[in-house]
């Protein structure tokens, strides 16, 4: 089986974090792979999946769109390369982004996922915290969801899968082979979800 190559979009945020779990989610499935930070639009090219971390979102945006990264991300999207967009990454896939209190953000943002996404959508008193989130695709255990300053998605197509709901609000959702999360998996030692999205890179490649 051909050796499988993950990057996890090195501009800002939390990359360190997703190419050490992403390595040990290869480990515990006995995979042989490579996980490198992609930064440039070359290293995009030879991906056969691509995390984008948590981070600031405008940040990322806009290094991403100054480097020419993001038209690289978005065609290699398109062309069906699998994305797992984790906190910012999923604000970055969003096709449409809006915050509470300034509506609608003109941020740089990828816009391949037919969903809305409010940022900051869990308010000043709870900007941070833990809770146990029931997600079925991963199993019965519980995953712990870390949630720090975390988006919500307020919005759905109808090719999107709500993967987990907290008190009615969707935090993880799937479009064909992109998966978009509020919260933060890589702060965590459960690999459950990196082995997810592994799976899916495994079948497409
Ligand atoms: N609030 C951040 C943003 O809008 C996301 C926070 C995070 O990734 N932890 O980009």
């Amino acid at each position: 089986m051909k050796r499988l190559k993950i990057g996890v979009f090195g501009l800002q945020g939390d990359i360190e974090e997703h190419v050490a779990i992403t390595r040990l989610a290869l480990a515990r499935m006995g995979l042989e792979g490579d996980v490198i930070w992609a930064k440039t639009a070359e290293d995009i090219k030879s991906l056969d999946g691509l995390i984008i971390p948590g981070g600031e979102s405008t940040v990322i945006g806009r290094l991403a769109e100054y480097n020419r990264a993001l038209k690289t991300v978005k065609e290699r999207i398109y062309e069906g390369m699998p994305v797992l967009g984790t906190c910012a990454g999923l604000i970055m896939l969003a096709r449409k982004v809006y915050d509470r209190v300034v509506g609608e953000v003109r941020q740089p943002i990828l816009g391949v996922m037919d969903v809305v996404v409010e940022r900051n959508a869990f308010g000043r008193q709870r900007e941070s915290f833990e809770v146990n989130l029931r997600i079925p695709v991963l199993g019965e255990e519980p995953f712990k969801g870390v949630f720090i300053r975390a988006p919500a998605i307020r919005g759905m197509g109808p090719k999107v899968e709500a993967l987990c709901r907290l008190n009615e609000i969707v935090v993880a959702a799937k479009q064909h082979n992109m998966i978009g999360v509020s919260f933060h998996p890589e702060l965590t030692n459960d690999t459950r979800l990196h082995q997810y999205f592994i799976k899916i890179v495994r079948d497409v490649t």
